[in-house]
């Protein structure tokens, strides 16, 4: 998972790129970059790209350099090579003029670079990165042709034809234009929005969630539809073309897990989902006549369906699992036993409240289940007395294929294992999943990707197995998720 930002239209391009990936930081941690473009002269790129938060990539220095009418930015979460330089985005090509940003995983990444392979040497970022590789039949298909509308939609259409997963993507030109694009199944979100400046001029900018552009004061915000292209010149003209629309498969984790609370995906607040997803629960957790004293979020993305929860159920809601702020960062630790005791120094008990309590503990899912062990231990431990865990998402049992680091099946806690069995292991008096009945409804989508629930992915998933051995391979420090 990434967060992109492209704007064009404004002096302040830059900056308002900068700030954009400040409201994206969620979305990936592990790097960022800026790509700037003044098309006033030739070869007007500069790029920026540096390891960590995004805060500490970019000085007030970095902005001397970091001039143009447009501008690029990305946030890395990193799937593969975590630690290599080479593979930050944005990643340019001086050749056609067009610098890329990509949030998302094309699952037959391996066939066609090796495709690529067996017709001359590629450079190394293609041989490592699925966003090289896009940005690579881009600009193949482009050549020395003029970076117009019709070029521009006639090489997304090959790579809609050649790339199978997700894909939500933005681009600058050359020219100080921007253009997106989002794979057939939308997996991803992708937002545009417009603004006028107190001179008059049209900003305009894509990002991958609307949270960005708010924050930017964008007031014409839009969806990018499933398939859809989107072009939009230097002066505001914006173009759009649905080129090969399928069916409609937004990542449910988005709403539960990844998308920042006060966002929208697919023209629906994740504030409001996430408030269902609670509702939803608590008339299970009522139909089962289970009785308990408290309602206890972990923090921090299940607050909003635990509010919900203890609304439902007329029990008091606490705030009583504490979280250290600037403990964040679990999966930076190598093996099991360390980001085991990273998530205990994490997260602190305030005992006295739990004290002879039986508690409902809400989180936003379990995937690995190393914090929920560990939650249950702590509240245990607290002196509470009885302990049921609520997951707002249903049983994570298969692996994700379109970005989301969870790629082995036997890392999973609900592979291959009933309710019960999980709260034996986790340690808890019981544990209650959301049904994918309930995440539907509470998403209010016809059709959803649900795969990592069901099994039952929206593209081809063959080719893409051979990528998630390999990242499990590559992989040394799994866990990036707040609940694995
Ligand atoms: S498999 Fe799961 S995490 Fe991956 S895109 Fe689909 S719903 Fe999202």
């Amino acid at each position: 998972m990434c967060g992109v930002i492209a704007v064009s239209g404004s002096h302040n391009s830059p900056y308002e790129v900068y700030f954009g990936l400040m409201n994206l930081q969620h979305r990936g941690q592990d790097g960022g970059g800026i790509l700037t473009v003044d098309n006033t002269r030739t070869g007007g790129f500069q790029l920026q790209r540096g390891s960590g938060l995004i805060e500490n990539v970019f000085s007030e220095r970095s902005f001397k350099n970091l001039k143009g009418t447009a501008a690029l930015g990305h946030s890395r979460y990193a799937t593969i090579g975590r630690d290599d330089p080479n593979l930050l985005q944005p990643f340019l090509d001086y050749g056609t003029g067009i610098g890329l940003a990509h949030n998302g995983n094309i699952v037959n990444f391996y066939a066609l670079r090796d495709e690529i392979r067996e017709s001359g040497t590629p450079p190394r970022a293609l041989l490592e990165s699925d966003s090289a590789l896009i940005l690579h039949i881009l600009a193949d298909e482009i050549g020395d042709k003029p970076l117009t509308t019709e070029v521009i939609f006639q090489a997304i259409r090959i790579c809609m034809k050649k790339l199978v997963g997700s894909y939500a993507i933005a681009c600058v030109t050359r020219d100080g234009d921007i253009f997106g694009f989002r794979d057939p199944h939308g997996i991803r979100p992708l937002v545009m929005g417009r603004k006028q400046t107190p001179e008059g001029d049209i900003v305009s900018a894509i990002a991958s969630e609307t949270v960005a552009l708010s924050f930017l004061e964008y007031d014409e915000l839009e969806e990018i539809q499933a398939g859809e292209a989107v072009h939009i010149s230097s002066k505001g003209v914006v173009t759009r073309e649905i080129i090969d629309q399928q069916s409609k498969s937004p990542c449910m984790f988005e709403w539960v897990y990844f998308a920042r609370v006060e966002s929208e995906f697919n023209d629906v607040s994740v504030y409001h989902a996430r408030f269902r997803l609670g509702l939803i629960l608590a008339e299970h957790v009522k139909k089962l006549g289970i009785e308990v004293d408290l309602v206890v979020p972990v923090p921090e993305t299940s607050r909003i369906s635990a509010v919900a929860i203890a609304e439902a159920l007329k029990l008091p809601f606490r705030e009583i699992l504490i979280k250290n702020r600037y403990v964040n960062r679990t999966f930076i630790l190598e093996g099991q036993q360390s980001r085991k005791e990273a998530i205990r120094r994490k997260l602190f008990p305030i005992a006295s409240e739990f004290k002879g309590k039986r508690c409902l503990i809400v989180d936003d899912s379990i995937v690995r289940g190393n914090t929920a062990q560990q939650i249950v231990k702590l509240v245990r431990q607290a002196g509470a007395k009885e302990v049921i865990l609520l997951s707002s998402c249903p049983e994570i049992r298969h692996p994700c294929y379109y970005g989301i680091d969870f790629p082995s099946p036997v890392e999973l806690i609900a592979h291959e294992r009933t309710e019960a069995q999980i709260a034996e292991e986790l340690g808890a008096d019981r544990v209650i999943f959301q049904t994918v009945e309930g995440l539907k409804e509470a998403l209010q989508q016809n059709s959803i990707c649900a795969g990592c629930v069901t099994g039952i992915y929206p593209t081809d998933i063959e080719s893409g197995k051979q990528f998630a051995t390999k990242r499990l391979i590559d992989r040394q420090v799994p866990a990036k998720h707040s609940s694995f």
